[in-house]
């Protein structure tokens, strides 16, 4: 059944009884927030922003890395009736200006190393009332100030079924980013259906490293351990050896990652100088993880298969997973099954919506209480998502097996049509990171001089295997892949771009050869 309550009392609604248990841990410093705090605090603020003239309907950018405040700001802003849309901390001030002229953005909530970008989005954009800052600068309020606030608790009648309570922007992946509206029922909703598949409790200790503005870390890392009792560990962005130490230091329990990460945690010599075994279990979610990948991860580690979730920010974000007491069960490979309350079919990519049955790869189409409102602004975008029966077309190529797990293929749009047959980039990914001498790869459609689609790989060699050599490489995947599947050109790289969310911009690396 839906959950209708706004989504800070979906989430906070136990965190006075957690009481003293620690909510957040800054895991540069060790500044905690109890949930006592969390609760309290998250209350101070929203009253100091209905004060201010946060009202119902506005939309508050929150521009900020992970910090043990940046729940604290989500959460208040959300109370006080506003709409928070997430922006990627490094994003420039013309991309930050257009997030916020887009979503008409009232309302900035930054860090002081951020100010100077937000001050020129917001003179950009126009339209900005106030730039706030959580931790203190020259000249702004901040949230430090505002738990001073003696102004009366906010009573906004939120309607959890129709207010917007977080705009996320898509990845981009695929095009430009869009506003993605959610609702309170939608992601409050999509909680209560993941929460007994991925169960959590006081005493566990997850480790944010993934990004709170990205979907998947704002509900996997910030909304549902908070709403379970869990201690969220958080760090500002990927540094391995910060990384693994925190997991040391911190007796992590539980990681929510992305591929990249887990290609990290298997294959770089750093991990065996630290202590790792309070992890009980590796989630990855946002991108296609190989499976021969994953158990190399868990074997190196001694843990359960990393175990996968599969979303994306229109769907708040989760229609799959592999339940946390299953990963050792469930098939290599699989995405996880179907959440309660939420339907799928897959269906042919070259006729119009035929169903296809089990072991059939086709487009993958969900309906559930947790499809998005819609695209901010854009009704073409969302009547072109979502058809009149209500199933969101994701773009994504999948099959299910007979006991309805769920193995992802691909984008659709980046599946490479070699004289009619399709070919996964990231299957033949997955392959070249077996080679000992590649450290990370992407695979681009390409064309060739006779005007075929053909895969092009751009490799980043192992510092151990200077000389690997293109003849090398493809080489390894002829032998090891059908013919229509080899790789037909090889580019070396310094670094493969990737999104935020780990996604590999393959947008960035077409043509450069
Ligand atoms: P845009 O829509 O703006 O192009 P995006 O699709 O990358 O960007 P997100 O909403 O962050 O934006 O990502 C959702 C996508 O991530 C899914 O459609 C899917 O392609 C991919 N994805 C998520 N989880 C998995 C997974 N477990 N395995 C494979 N792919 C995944
Ligand atoms: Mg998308």
């Amino acid at each position: 059944p839906p959950v209708d309550l706004p989504i800070h009392d979906a989430v906070l609604g136990r965190a006075a009884a957690y009481g003293d248990t620690p909510a957040l841990i800054d895991g540069t410093d060790g500044t905690t927030l109890t949930y006592e705090q969390v609760d309290r605090f998250h209350r101070r603020v929203a009253a100091a922003l209905a004060e201010t003239g946060v009202r119902k309907g506005d939309v508050l950018a929150l521009h900020s890395p992970n910090t043990v405040a940046f729940p604290l700001a989500f959460y208040a802003a959300t109370r006080a009736g506003a709409s928070v849309t997430t922006v990627h901390p490094l994003a420039t001030a013309e991309e930050f200006a257009k997030q916020l002229g887009d979503s008409r953005a009232r309302w900035i909530v930054t860090v002081s190393p951020l100010l100077d970008t937000a001050r020129r989005a917001a003179e950009l954009a126009g339209g900005v009332q106030e730039i706030l800052v959580c931790d203190s600068a020259p000249g702004h309020r901040s949230l430090i100030d505002m738990l001073a606030s003696a102004a009366p608790e906010p009573s906004v009648a939120l309607d959890p079924a129709e207010d917007v309570a977080a705009l996320p922007y898509s990845s981009g992946t695929t095009g430009t980013p869009k506003g993605v509206m959610l609702t309170h029922r939608q992601i409050a909703t999509n909680l209560a259906q993941l929460e007994p598949l991925m169960p959590a409790a006081p005493g566990d200790r997850v480790l944010a490293v993934l990004p709170f503005f990205h979907i998947y870390g704002l509900t996997a890392l910030m909304n549902a351990p908070l709403r379970l009792g869990a201690t969220v560990v958080v760090l500002p962005r990927f540094d391995l050896e910060q990384f693994l130490a925190a997991i040391q230091n911190h007796r992590i329990t539980g990681l929510y990652v992305a591929p990249p990460i887990v290609l990290a945690l298997a294959k770089h010599p750093l991990v065996a100088d630290y202590d790792l075994s309070s992890l009980k279990y590796i989630v990855s979610a946002a991108a296609p993880l190989d499976a021969k990948l994953a158990a190399a991860c868990s074997r190196r580690l001694g843990l359960p298969p990393v175990g996968q979730a599969y979303g994306m920010t229109e769907l708040s974000p989760g229609t799959h997973v592999v339940p946390l007491d299953a990963m050792s069960a469930a098939p290599p490979g699989t995405v996880g099954k179907l959440i309660a309350g939420t339907e799928m079919r897959v269906v042919s990519l070259d006729g119009p919506g035929k169903d296809l049955g089990v072991g059939e790869s086709g487009e993958i189409l969900i309906r559930g209480p947790q499809v998005m409102k819609g695209y901010l602004g854009r009704p073409d975008a969302t009547a072109a998502m979502i058809d009149e029966d209500g199933w969101l077309h994701t773009g994504d190529v999948g099959h299910v097996d007979a006991e309805g797990w769920l193995f992802v293929v691909d984008r659709v749009k980046e599946l490479i049509k070699y004289k009619g047959f399709q070919v996964a980039p990231a299957e033949l990914e997955a392959l070249l990171l077996t080679h000992p001498g590649i450290a990370d790869a992407a695979v681009v459609g390409a064309y060739n001089d006779d005007g075929n689609e053909v895969p092009h790989a751009y490799v980043v060699r192992q510092p151990a295997a200077p000389d690997l050599s293109e003849g090398e490489i493809m080489m390894y995947v002829a032998e090891r892949v059908a013919p229509y599947k080899r790789v037909r050109r090889v580019t070396f790289v310094d670094g493969v771009p990737r999104a935020a969310s780990g996604k590999i911009l393959r947008r960035e690396l077409r043509g450069r050869s």
